[in-house]
């Protein structure tokens, strides 16, 4: 158990004696291993994995694993300049050769790094795309290629280069150079984003046809999924931090700026640690913001979706969404940011009638063409199902990249089946006053008088317009308006009804209203979003402790302590986010262990060769002192 099998060997190539020497990790994850070995035998490989899957080791292993080969440099192209310092930062600590080149550099600086990297002392070379397709730079390339240094491209993120995908980059256009330009370095294209339609344009913009494709398993079966409907967003979310995580690091994604503001100072309001993040911020207020979440714990991180991506933070216990996200890729994507070590973490998201009839308006309004706006109807009705489901919503989430699966057991449909009720009647009842309204008074209302007429309220506009007259009138008095709300919901979210923006919200009927109206379209609701779901037994967790090290006894938790505290001032030195210097769980694993000598930290996941050189004696010295 204490000893490692092998001593690390500096020079070989192998890419597993590369996992554990450099990394300290004991074992490939998933297709890791495949992917690796492809790559590194000069192989182009399509990259989809989950966030927190460990895409980032399937482009640095063959990188280190090619440069000992004697293959040169590998350059990783990365759109998040914010983060390369970080990126960078974990490499050098893990003792390997990377270095970025992008606008915080100076002059000197610049020229340092591009030197090095003509004489091959670099291993990684991390770039935004804008600065790769620079004639400096691919000049620099050429070079390269010319004496067969170049081995390597990685391109992480590689999403961005469709359109399709939520986060498009036209910079990544450019890229299609690298395959021109530089035909016989292998490339790797890393993406969590997994539909078929943003993949198809991966391929094609990124000319990856002759490409390898590994594409794993989406589940993230940490993540417990959670849909409540929306009435007051700020306190249910109050609400749901205080209950399920205290003094926890989560993301807070919110549609608009003003509302990430108003949103953050509520929760500043209500005690919590919240900091706001949107593109409005000036560049080093957002800078700040994210250090500070990376860097400090219990961070709650309010923000557009301007934030996250490539934020690498393990351990986000909760992401919520106040607002709902144009489409599962959107919310997948965003939810994946949570639980990256593996340990429980939550997706929330609260939704109502307005975040429908909000986006359907997005789309109608936006300047694109009409085949664009199907594709974005079709992705938003996706979402909407998924809202409305009543059964697991990880089969559908899975379901919805191709996936089948089974009821998952860990998200709120699948812990409280919820009561269904059957709206139909309803439904036909809500669409036959719409339909009678128009045709006599040739004017169209909104929900509220719609529902005012169908429950028998005598209020002044219904009594104003007659519509206490209509045969309708109060058929459904029996039936909450929360209910009502809901067949709305429903109807506008499967499009069997539809909100006119451009006249004052009023409720217009559809091709699809046909069916529903004759009775062929069961309308199944849940009885109530609006019961809060009595939670499942909550997690164990051990007061303010990290999930990893709940499980040591009294004096592994004062060890745990010591040694978090002396990694904050590490972290500090090194002006890099702590988890880059040991994660939790590495943490736990040595406080379980107790070590009396350096060869008791062998093996423990996480320790590298570099890191125990760096670190050994002095974790062991914290350790003994903390008893
Ligand atoms: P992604 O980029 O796919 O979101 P990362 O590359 O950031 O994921 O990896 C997620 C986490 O998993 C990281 O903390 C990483 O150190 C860890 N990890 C990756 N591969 C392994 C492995 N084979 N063994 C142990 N931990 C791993
Ligand atoms: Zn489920």
């Amino acid at each position: 158990m204490s000893s490692v099998l092998t001593a690390p060997d500096p020079t070989t190539a192998d890419p597993l004696q590369i996992l554990h020497d450099v990394f300290g990790y004991e074992r490939f994850r998933g297709r890791q291993q495949d992917i690796v070995e492809h790559v590194c035998s000069g192989g182009d490989a399509l990259v989809l994995m989950p966030t927190g899957g460990g895409k980032s080791l399937c482009y640095q292993i063959p990188a280190i694993s090619r440069q000992r080969a004697g293959h040169g440099v590998s350059i990783v192209v990365s759109p998040l300049i914010a983060l390369m310092h970080d990126q960078v930062g974990a490499l050098h600590e893990a003792g390997v050769d990377a270095e970025f080149l992008n606008s915080t550099l100076d002059w000197n600086q610049t020229l340092d790094i591009e030197r090095r990297m003509q004489r091959g002392e670099i291993t990684m070379i991390y770039v935004a795309p804008e600065r790769l397709s620079t004639p400096r730079f691919l000049e620099l390339l050429d070079g390269l290629r010319d004496t067969d240094r170049l081995a390597l491209f990685a391109i992480d993120e590689a999403h961005c280069v469709s359109q399709w995908g939520h986060d498009f980059r036209p910079e990544y256009r450019g890229l299609s150079i690298l395959h021109e330009r530089y035909p016989g370095v292998p490339r790797i294209a890393l993406t969590a984003t997994a539909d078929d339609l943003t993949r198809a344009d991966i391929v094609e913009r990124l000319e990856l046809q002759d490409a390898r494709q590994f594409v794993s398993s989406f589940d993230r079966p940490n993540i417990r999924y959670a849909i409540v409907e929306k009435k007051d967003p700020t306190q249910q979310l109050l609400r749901f931090i205080e209950r399920e995580h205290p003094d926890e690091a989560g993301v807070v994604y919110c549609q608009s700026r003003k509302r990430v503001e108003e949103l953050a100072q509520s929760l500043c309001d209500a005690g919590l640690n919240a900091l706001p993040y949107h593109a409005g911020l000036d560049a080093a207020v957002r800078q700040r913001h994210q250090d500070r979440f990376l860097r400090e714990d219990g961070i709650v991180m309010c923000a557009t979706i301007a934030f996250g991506m490539g934020i690498d933070k393990p351990d986000v216990r909760f992401v919520a969404h106040v607002d709902m996200p144009k489409n599962i890729e959107g919310y997948y994507q965003e939810t994946g940011r949570a639980g990256r070590d593996g340990q429980a973490a939550d997706a929330w998201m609260a939704y109502g009638l307005q975040d429908v009839v909000n986006q359907r308006r997005m789309i109608d309004e936006s300047p694109a063409g009409e085949e664009f706006k199907q594709v974005m109807r079709g992705k938003l009705d996706a979402l909407l199902a998924l809202a409305e489901a009543t059964d697991c919503r990880r089969v559908r989430l899975l379901g919805y990249f191709g996936e089948p699966s089974q009821p998952c057991g860990n998200c709120d449909n699948c812990l409280n089946p919820p009561d269904i009720w059957d709206g139909t009647d309803a439904a036909r009842k809500l669409l036959s006053t719409i339909y009678w309204i128009r045709k006599q008074q040739g004017i169209g209302f909104g929900a509220g008088q719609v529902m005012d007429i169908v429950r028998g309220k005598t209020s002044e506009k219904v009594v104003q317009h007659g519509h206490d007259k209509l045969s309708t009138f109060g058929l459904c008095a029996d039936i909450s308006e929360a209910q009502l709300r809901g067949v709305l919901r429903q109807l506008i979210a499967t499009g069997a009804l539809q909100v006119d923006a451009a006249a004052y919200n009023t409720l217009v009927l559809t091709d699809g209203s046909r069916a529903v109206l004759k009775g062929e379209v069961p309308v199944r609701l849940r009885l109530s979003l609006n019961t809060p779901t009595a939670r499942a037994p909550r997690r164990e967790r051990a007061g303010k402790t990290a999930p990893a090290a709940a499980a040591l006894d009294a004096a592994g938790q004062t060890r745990f302590a010591a040694l978090k505290s002396w990694r904050a001032e590490v972290a500090r030195e090194h002006n890099l986010p702590a988890y880059v210097i040991f994660h939790d769980a590495t943490l736990a694993a040595i406080a379980e262990r107790a070590p009396n000598s350096l060869d008791d930290l062998q093996g423990i996941t996480g320790i590298g060769g570099k890191k125990l050189e760096a670190y050994g004696a002095e974790v062991l010295r914290v350790s003994l002192a903390a008893g």
